[in-house]
């Protein structure tokens, strides 16, 4: 080789020396400017070239400072990713292209996620001599993933467990896509039942033209609702939902979903309030109702009581005038006093303080006494009055509480005179089993059907306020059918308009076997002529009170000594053994009734005491009895009962 061509040849050499150099800078320059490690090794894993990106990712994880031709696996200290970039290199060498996920770092804190390529880098000759790797850093994607994934795991979670129905649709065909386990339960269909069915395709929503008229609106507004719409399920029965729809996007793709609520309880617990709103409200008015009537029922006999009283003091009067007046007078008494009676009865009854108090009568002997007390006013009224009476006397001793059986004959006896124009009324009673059903027939109004029930009802009436033409307070019926069943019976009513009604109620006919009847107390003509004399001892702190009992008595020929409280009573008790008979009033100022009778008790067991008061409940009856007094009477007292209850005693 001459100098010439050697000088060339080392010029050449220079120049291919130069030119990889420089190839080598502007690789070296490409793959700092990659914003991913990037490094090489060689066939020993010896690093023949990385980058700064590298370089820091190896400070980070392994705290090493790495340099060229060192064992990049000698840096890896942490044994599994030793082993792992291992066996990739390894891969590599052998020709693999290998592309995989890794990360590094913990979880939730430092967690760095890398899409990592080993490549082998191949010589002249094809032959492999080393691995070119490069760690794309995919963790802000990988997050985002990772998010995805959890909302949806979230999204499925609710999806499956609401406790409303799901339906997922294809907007553009209607189609279901998913559907969630309680709509399957609340519409009994399988999920391949519902499953790419359109919506009108199963029963649900059978009505097709309705349902594809929904589906189209929905499309276009993306939104639809049905407050309240009847499903049907797989077995034909129709539900009650609401219905909303929503049309989202899901990966750029418009689905609907619709959320199906079963309402039947709503419906239900609406209609209950919707019904206790109107019971409270006819609750209220009836209650004014009840206000006006009662106002107006008090009113109208005081009116007349205060009017004609009036009259009475006139002496130019005529005899028959003042005769007039005082039957008013009379007759309006008893009219209010059965109306304070009635309210204290239903107040009674519903503070529970009504009780049974049985004992043996001869419903013979009632039924006959009620024709007598209510004939004159059937005859009045130009009404035939009929009284059945099937069983002979000896059968018709019954134990029963024969207050309360008058009270109901009485209230439907009033009833049957008040409602009924002409014809007639028939009352009695038949024998039905165990039972005795008793009845009231009238030709009068009758009741339309739809009050048959209600009239039963406190204060109900068929009439309303403004239309009056009958009194009343709306509670005798109340009141009865709340007797009758305490009793153990039924109350029932057979009715037609202008035709007339039959009431009728049972009791347990326990019947008694007594050949000897009561005597029918003689409670007219009263007529005294004791064979002694007779010393009668008033407790009695009202002077009015006290006068009426004083005019009632006069002309009998009895002696009356005054106490004006319970302390005087017992005194003079004590100082007069002559006293056959006490007329007790218990609410007196010092010592009440109840006391002073039990202390007259003590020391004169036998005497005989009539309480006398304006309290008038079965409580106050009982504690009467239970301190000792013989017998109850409630103000205003009844001359003819009072007579004969005297009679009675002082004639023995
Ligand atoms: P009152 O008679 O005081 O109104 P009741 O409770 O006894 O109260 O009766 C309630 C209503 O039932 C009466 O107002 C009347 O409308 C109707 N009713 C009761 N008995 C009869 C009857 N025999 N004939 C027609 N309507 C009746």
């Amino acid at each position: 080789m001459d100098a010439l061509s050697s000088n060339a040849d080392n010029n050449n050499q220079e120049k291919s020396e130069q030119n990889i150099k420089q190839q080598l800078s502007v690789l070296k320059g490409i793959i700092e400017s990659i914003k991913s490690p990037v490094f090489s090794v060689d066939k020993e894993f010896k690093y023949t070239s990385f980058n700064k990106e590298h370089a820091i990712i190896m400070k980070l994880l392994y705290n090493a400072k790495i340099e060229l031709n060192n064992n990049m696996l000698d840096y890896m200290t942490v044994g599994k990713d030793h082993e792992k970039a291992k066996l990739n290199l390894s891969k590599a060498l052998k020709g693999e292209n290998i592309i995989e996920e890794a990360f590094s770092g913990e979880e939730l804190l430092s967690r760095l996620y890398f899409e990592v390529t080993h490549n082998p880098i191949y010589d002249h000759d094809n032959k492999i001599i080393g691995v070119a790797v490069m760690a794309k850093d995919i963790t802000i994607r990988k997050k985002a993933e990772v998010k995805l994934q959890t909302s949806e795991k979230c999204y499925r979670r609710l999806f499956e467990s609401a406790k409303d129905g799901i339906l997922i649709l294809d907007t553009l065909t209607g189609k279901i896509v998913d559907v969630n386990p309680f709509i399957k339960k609340m519409l009994g269909y399988s999920h391949e039942e519902l499953i790419d069915k359109e919506l009108w395709e199963i029963g649900a929503f059978k009505n097709i033209s309705a349902s594809k008229e929904a589906f189209i609106e929905l499309q276009s507004k993306e939104y639809i609702r049905f407050e309240n719409m009847p499903l049907e399920t797989k077995e034909g029965k129709l539900i009650n939902v609401e219905f909303i729809s929503n049309v989202y996007l899901v990966d750029d793709k418009k689905v609907i979903q619709c959320n199906i609520r079963d309402i039947t309880e709503r419906i239900i617990a609406n209609e209950q309030l919707l019904i206790a709103k109107v019971k409270a409200e006819e609750s209220d008015r009836l209650k004014t109702a009840f206000l006006h009537n009662v106002s107006h029922e008090i009113r109208t006999p005081l009116n007349a009581i205060v009017g004609f009283s009036g009259f009475l003091n006139n002496p130019d009067l005529s005899a028959e005038k003042r005769k007039n007046f005082t039957d008013i007078i009379l007759q309006s008494s008893d009219q209010l006093l059965s109306i304070i009676d009635d309210i204290i009865r239903i107040a009674s009854i519903e503070s529970g303080q009504e009780i049974i108090q049985e004992n043996e009568i001869n419903i013979n002997l009632i039924c006959n006494l009620l024709k007598e007390q209510f004939l004159p006013q059937s005859i009045n009224k130009n009404i035939t009055f009929n009284l059945k009476t099937i069983l002979p006397d000896d059968e018709a001793i019954i134990i029963t509480d024969s207050t309360k059986i008058i009270q109901i004959l009485t209230n439907l006896i009033v009833n049957a005179l008040k409602f009924t124009q002409q014809g007639y009324i028939t009352f009695g009673y038949m024998v039905k089993d165990s039972h005795l059903e008793f009845y009231v027939e009238d030709s009068g109004i009758g009741i339309p059907l739809n009050m048959q029930d209600e009239i039963f009802k406190r204060f109900r009436q068929v009439e309303t306020t403004d239309t009056r033409n009958f009194g009343g307070s709306g509670l005798g019926l109340s009141i009865s059918k709340a007797y009758v069943e305490m009793l153990g019976g039924k109350m029932r009513l057979t009715s037609e308009l202008n035709k007339g009604s039959v009431f009728y109620f049972t009791i347990p006919y326990k019947k008694v076997n007594l050949k000897k009847l009561p005597d029918i107390p003689n409670i007219k003509g009263l007529h005294f002529e004791f064979k002694k004399p007779k010393t009668l001892l008033i407790a009695e702190d009202e002077d009015s009170n006290f006068m009426l009992l004083q005019e009632l008595l006069s002309d009998m020929g009895i002696s009356i000594i005054r106490a004006v409280n319970g302390i005087e009573a017992v005194e003079l008790c004590k100082s007069n053994p002559q006293i056959n008979l006490v007329l007790m009033d218990i609410k007196m100022p010092e010592m009440d009734g109840y006391e002073a009778t039990m202390q007259i008790k003590e020391f004169k067991p036998d005497l005989y005491i009539i309480a006398q008061t304006a309290y008038s409940t079965e409580a106050d009856k009982n504690k009467a009895f239970a301190c000792g007094c013989s017998d109850f009477m409630s103000k205003p007292l009844k001359r003819d009962l009072l007579l004969s209850k005297i009679n009675e005693q002082l004639l023995k």
